[in-house]
């Protein structure tokens, strides 16, 4: 029988997970050129070759039973100390080996993160439009998610809301930029202002607000654009991040989390968060690909080619008479229904097997979001499509 903790979940499955098979379904029938699928933030580029080749020899080189034994909770301390210096060289920051802790990709980092600091009925506040599953970890360790309602003029986060949201049980506020689904990225104007009010807030209520910095999409930023590197800017920050974007490695599960010296109680943190790891069931993030990011550190995946798609996609869109925020990161776009209910839009876009996600999936009806992780051919193919759905509308 189902724990009634579970039971929500059940009833309430995925949107995206079943536009993934609904896409999967039109593929058959149609052929996969004819299905113009933005429903999954699947990377489309593949993962660099670097990252092959070292896999290879990683496995040749290697003494079995150090690549494939167990380690310490937080990784491997070269692997650890390798990244570590590698953000000192991009970031000018101070970090080493300790103030790092491998992890599962993201999502289970932000588990370990929540785990660590989050006491039953406290809150985590985030910022509509934002990834659900945030909602999901937050009450996995019974913590009360609080959302700020969007800007749906800019997509920054809307500030003002957050100051009057945050009260004497708020533990965390949860950013993520370049950011799902809108592809918007936090100016650094934004991050002073964010700063500036955890740490009022902090002083009025003699308390601890840790800012939990989900960054996937970090080396995906468009335009020359920069994306702050939130620790500079306020003690209490953890840093998750991942290789699932930035290196086309979501089925591998690798990222980590950066907690810095700065962080309140930062010793008894990164062992908690250490032990977190463990006992969340990970154990360790897997060995082989820690390696691999060892040697692939300074890698890079193609940002020219998500750039291409998201060029073409924009233009084409917005020449139809659609309305979205300019993406300047990550790899979707987030598109204004042209009817208040954008699942009727979704609907009318199946007619001409366009595939897109709610707008509702991510807190934000009224909107839909496409990812334009896919070939430049589909964004090609799919824009006379887009067209006839457009004629629907205007
Ligand atoms: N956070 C955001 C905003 C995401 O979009 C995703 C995945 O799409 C994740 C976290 C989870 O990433 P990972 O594959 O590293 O667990």
């Amino acid at each position: 029988m189902v724990a009634e903790k579970m039971k929500p979940y059940l009833k309430n499955n995925s949107a995206i997970r079943m536009m993934f098979e609904e896409g999967n379904r039109l593929k058959a029938l149609y052929g996969p050129e004819n299905v113009f699928d933005f429903s999954l933030g699947n990377p489309s580029v593949p993962a660099p070759d670097s990252v092959r080749k070292a896999i290879i020899d990683l496995v040749n080189e290697t003494e079995p039973t150090v690549i494939h034994g167990y380690m310490s909770n937080a990784g491997f301390e070269d692997v650890r100390q390798t990244i570590a210096e590698s953000l000192n060289r991009r970031f000018g920051t101070a970090f080493s080996a300790k103030n790092l802790i491998m992890t599962v990709g993201a999502a289970s980092g932000l588990n370990v993160i929540l785990k660590t600091v989050l006491n039953p009925g406290e809150e985590v506040i985030v910022f509509a439009p934002y990834f659900l599953e945030y909602g999901a970890y937050v009450r996995n360790y019974d913590g009360v998610l609080v959302e700020v309602s969007p800007d749906t003029e800019t997509f920054q986060p809307n500030l003002e809301e957050l100051a009057g949201k945050i009260n004497k049980n708020t533990r965390a506020v949860i950013v993520n930029t370049p950011h799902n689904p809108t592809g918007v990225v936090y100016s650094e104007e934004t991050i002073r202002r964010l700063a500036a009010i955890l740490e009022e807030k902090q002083k009025e209520y003699n308390s601890v607000i840790y800012l939990i910095s989900d960054e996937p999409y970090r080396e995906l930023a468009y335009d020359g654009v920069e994306v702050p590197y939130l620790t500079k800017y306020y003690n209490n920050t953890v840093v998750g991040y991942s290789y699932s974007k930035s290196l086309s490695l979501p089925g591998e599960r690798i990222g980590y989390l950066v907690i810095p010296d700065e962080v309140d109680g930062a010793e008894d943190v990164i062992s908690a968060a250490t032990i977190a790891n463990r006992i969340s069931g990970a154990v360790n993030a897997p060995s082989l690909i820690q390696k691999v990011i060892a040697r692939c550190v300074d890698e890079q995946t193609d940002v020219a080619a998500y750039d291409r798609n998201r060029k073409a996609l924009y233009e084409g869109l917005t020449s139809l008479g659609f309305t979205c925020v300019k993406p300047e990161g990550a790899f979707y776009l987030f598109v204004k229904s042209p009817v208040p209910n954008e699942k009727e839009f979704i609907e009318a876009g199946k007619k001409y097997n366009i595939l897109m996600v709610p707008g509702s999936s991510f807190a934000c009806p009224g909107y839909v979001r496409l990812a334009y992780c896919v070939s430049y051919d589909t964004i090609i193919h799919s824009l006379p499509q887009f067209k006839k759905l457009a004629e629907e509308f205007f």
